[in-house]
């Protein structure tokens, strides 16, 4: 008997949205069911004082993929903003990426060739690092890893910068240009309506159960459609059966001001240990916004357990073993898997869209 859907897919963020809309554009009937009671999953954007607030985090888009860009261009205009943190250490304020301007900040040094040799001093011979401490300390010498690097790694990670691994940072962006432009990517932007505005569209055509958790329902729900495509956590689908894998979890403190400009610049970081929170964003400055509110969030990591939200996979040596058993579990099992949880993977937005488009694809072709 044919079955109501062609695909049931778990998840409402950016890879099952992606892949909904080209198996519909395709003719397939899709319908997809997010445990949470909203679409778009973490690059969820929600209207506070007629701001657009970023609700699990700062989301800015970024990519050299030109397909990608004018693929998603078909659902929102872009906002051309360019990503340029600044570093906060004690108040003392620092451009971001280390650039010309930092090392000026840092040294009072006025030329590249300067700015090198002040580097060289503070690289304490190391060529082989062993630990991120070594690593950062090999490419941007000792003051900047003590004020700008330590402290902030070491709340992101819940460790020491010496029991962390040195690849974490192994394409830390120096530059001796005086450029803040914190990506390479020639196309970078923020949507005008937001990134839930995308998924929206996205999803057109799509039937969405919301509030609805895919693993409490798998009976009523696997027979509804011929394929199923899970975007969720890959060990709980799989019912933990070797052990979680590790993940770093984030708390979000989101509060309204009275006040059109808080801090002047849309993310904040702040780099010393004893501030617990690691950044904050003001959503408005994404935006170029006028409100005379404004709103901010404050960024706090914290340890994962169970039933958090899992926001950065620990891709350690001992989780990537984990992994791969799962991986090859899904295999055997007939249903697809993507997107960041399914993959175990901190995957940027840019890539979960190719990913989803190469799928939908792949299924097309077969
Ligand atoms: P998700 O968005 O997580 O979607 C998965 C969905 O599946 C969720 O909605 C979840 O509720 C649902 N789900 C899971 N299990 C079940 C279940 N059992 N039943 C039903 N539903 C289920 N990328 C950039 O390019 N630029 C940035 O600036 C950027 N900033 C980031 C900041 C932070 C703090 C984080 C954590 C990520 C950032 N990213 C950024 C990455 C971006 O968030 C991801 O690329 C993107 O959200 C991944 O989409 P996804 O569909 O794979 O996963």
């Amino acid at each position: 008997m044919m079955k109501q859907y062609d695909y049931l897919i778990v998840g409402a963020g950016l890879f099952g949205a992606v892949f909904a809309h080209q198996m519909t554009t395709l003719g397939k009937r899709c319908c997809v069911v997010d445990r949470r009671p909203h679409i778009a999953g973490n690059v969820y954007t929600e209207a506070i004082e007629g701001i657009d607030v970023h609700c699990y985090g700062a989301h800015i888009f970024h990519t050299s993929d030109r397909e990608v860009w004018d693929f998603l261009g078909q659902f929102c205009s872009w906002i051309p903003f360019i990503n340029s943190p600044i570093a906060n250490y004690h108040g003392e304020l620092y451009n971001l990426p280390f650039n010309m301007n930092t090392f000026y900040q840092m040294w009072g040094v006025t030329t590249p060739e300067a700015a090198m040799a002040k580097i060289e001093t503070q690289r304490n011979g190391i060529s082989q690092p062993s630990n991120l401490e070594e690593q950062a300390i090999s490419l941007v010498g000792t003051d900047i890893y003590e004020k700008l690097i330590r402290g902030y790694t070491e709340k992101q990670w819940g460790r020491s910068c010496r029991d962390l691994p040195a690849f974490i940072i192994r394409r830390l962006p120096v530059r001796f240009r005086f450029d803040n432009n914190y990506f390479n990517d020639p196309y970078q932007g923020i949507p005008t309506e937001g990134y839930t505005r995308i998924c929206e569209k996205l999803l057109e055509g799509t039937d969405v159960i919301l509030n609805t958790d895919y693993l409490l329902c798998r009976r009523e729900l696997n027979p509804l459609a011929d394929r199923v495509l899970y975007t969720g956590c890959i060990d709980e689908f799989f019912g933990y059966c070797y052990g979680a894998l590790e993940y770093r979890s984030l708390r979000f403190e989101t509060e309204v001001l009275d006040l059109p400009n808080y801090q002047g610049v849309a993310a904040m970081n702040f780099t010393d240990t004893q501030t617990p929170y690691t950044r904050i964003i003001e959503h408005k400055h994404f935006t170029f916004g006028t409100q005379e509110k404004t709103v901010i969030t404050r960024e706090y990591p914290s340890p994962w357990k169970k039933g958090m939200e899992p926001y950065y996979p620990v891709a350690d040596e001992k989780n990537l073993a984990l992994y791969r058993r799962y991986a090859a579990l899904s295999e055997s099992s007939g249903v697809l898997f993507g997107g960041r949880l399914a993959e175990y993977k901190y995957y940027d937005m840019d890539k979960v869209v190719r990913s989803a488009m190469n799928l939908a694809r792949k299924e097309a072709a077969e």
